[in-house]
């Protein structure tokens, strides 16, 4: 039987697509989203990207008009925190103290960025980038010739020094690793990314282990263990995230690096549920438990958690994906190159548009696709087959991956 009162916990891409896909599916009954940003749920991609160099307003980032929520019957409760789940009573206390009975609970309270514990770190001028208040609050400051440190050179902080250099500032990015985004793709790619970024006028440092941010008020440098320091008016600090699962754990449910759930989303109260950035959840596909964070994952396991509250599961395992927008270069990255011990180039970087193949024992495991739309779109599918990849043919780049 389907319950009546549906609470979702979080008012952002996971959040809002439980909403909107239960309607989709014709349930009934209550809807109400607790969220403690004031914004509608928002999409977060646009907040290193276009949004933050000024091309897309914050409207255009909505993920639905407020009258949608209106029209379909879901409460919107923003501006509040939920600060306690009791799983034996189905009720959440807000940060008002009002309490919200549930028959079903959906957990989706994503990321927040992870801190950095150094001296200086709360200076004036020193800013995070997860919401749409923090993107706001550096696109007030980001004017020509203004001098940006970006700590880490990951997807977002490469992204933020992309949109900060449209905007004309003088972007310098720190980053601790022997090369940007060390973790997540192959060097042949991190080298493309940094001659990129290098011929836009970015100053790009690798192997830099941050001492303290330098200032009085206002931070005015950042300044690194061996003795180097980088004039600073506006720091961005893009370090990782880590999950919001301190409610869950607080009332019991098992978390490790996130809430661990079954491939329904489900975590081991049957009235509860979880999606998105928040969730550790098995991958069949690659035999073993991940926590994504990615608009993908968010949507696709809020479906999955709505198709279970209306009583007809479907289990989720899905290839992984993600995208970067860095000035003009699309990179779409499918599957995981962590489980990778071959990788293979196809087409030349020079070219500006190539992908990077990441092989497991000869099977295709994750593809990066630098505006190649089409080899991330094989790549995809060729990933969830299992496919053994052909070396000659799949390095080819006149040829149809996998054809
Ligand atoms: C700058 C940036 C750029 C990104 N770019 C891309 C990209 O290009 N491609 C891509 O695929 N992904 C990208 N992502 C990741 C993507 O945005 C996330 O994977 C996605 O938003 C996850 O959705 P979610 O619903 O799990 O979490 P969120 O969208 O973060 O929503 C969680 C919501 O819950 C709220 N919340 C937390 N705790 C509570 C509480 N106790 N009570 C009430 N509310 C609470 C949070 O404040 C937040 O509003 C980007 C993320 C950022 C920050």
């Amino acid at each position: 039987m389907s319950p009546e009162r549906v609470l979702i916990l979080g008012a952002g891409q996971a959040g809002a697509q439980v909403a909107i896909s239960l309607r989709q599916l014709g349930f009934p009954g209550r809807i109400t989203i607790l969220g403690d940003e004031p914004e509608p749920p928002y999409q977060r991609p646009p907040l290193s990207k276009k949004f933050l160099s000024g091309e897309v307003p914050a409207d255009r980032a909505y993920i639905k008009p407020l009258s949608f929520y209106e029209q379909s019957r879901i409460e919107l409760l923003l501006g509040r925190r939920a600060v306690l789940i009791d799983p034996s009573r189905q009720r959440v206390e807000d940060e008002r103290g009002v309490s919200h009975a549930y028959d079903a609970l959906a957990i989706c309270t994503g990321t927040r960025a992870r801190r950095l514990d150094l001296e200086g770190a709360t200076l004036g001028g020193v800013h995070y980038l997860r919401t749409m208040a923090d993107a706001a609050a550096i696109r007030a400051h980001a004017t020509a010739g203004l001098r940006v440190a970006i700590v880490g050179g990951g997807y977002i902080g490469l992204e933020v020094a992309a949109s900060l250099r449209h905007l004309g500032c003088t972007v310098t990015v720190l980053e601790a690793m022997p090369r940007v985004m060390a973790r997540v793709v192959a060097p042949e790619v991190a080298e493309f990314y940094t001659a990129e970024h290098r011929r836009a006028g970015v100053v790009i440092e690798t192997g830099v282990q941050l001492e303290r941010f330098v200032g009085r008020h206002s931070v005015a440098a950042v300044r690194a263990r061996d003795g180097r320091e980088w004039p600073a008016d506006l720091v961005v600090i893009g370090v990782g995230a880590v999950p919001n699962d301190e409610l869950a754990r607080a009332a019991g449910l098992a978390c490790d690096n996130g809430i661990l759930v079954d491939s329904f989303g489900a975590t081991q109260d049957s009235a509860i549920s979880a999606a998105g950035d928040v969730t550790n959840h098995p991958s069949a596909l690659f035999e073993r438990r991940i926590r994504l964070e990615s608009v993908h994952n968010a949507m696709a396991q809020a479906k999955t958690v709505a198709a279970a509250i209306v009583g007809r599961p479907e289990p989720y395992d899905e290839v992984p994906w993600f995208w970067s927008d860095q000035y003009d270069l699309k990179l779409q990255i499918a599957g995981l190159s962590a489980a990778a011990d071959t990788t293979l180039l196809r087409g030349d970087p020079a070219s500006r548009a190539f992908s990077c193949l990441y092989l497991a024992q000869g099977r295709l495991v994750a593809v990066d696709a630098i505006n190649r739309p089409a080899d991330f779109i094989a790549a995809k599918r060729l990933i969830a087959q299992r496919h053994e990849i052909d070396v000659t043919s799949a390095t080819d780049p006149h040829r149809r991956l996998g054809g």
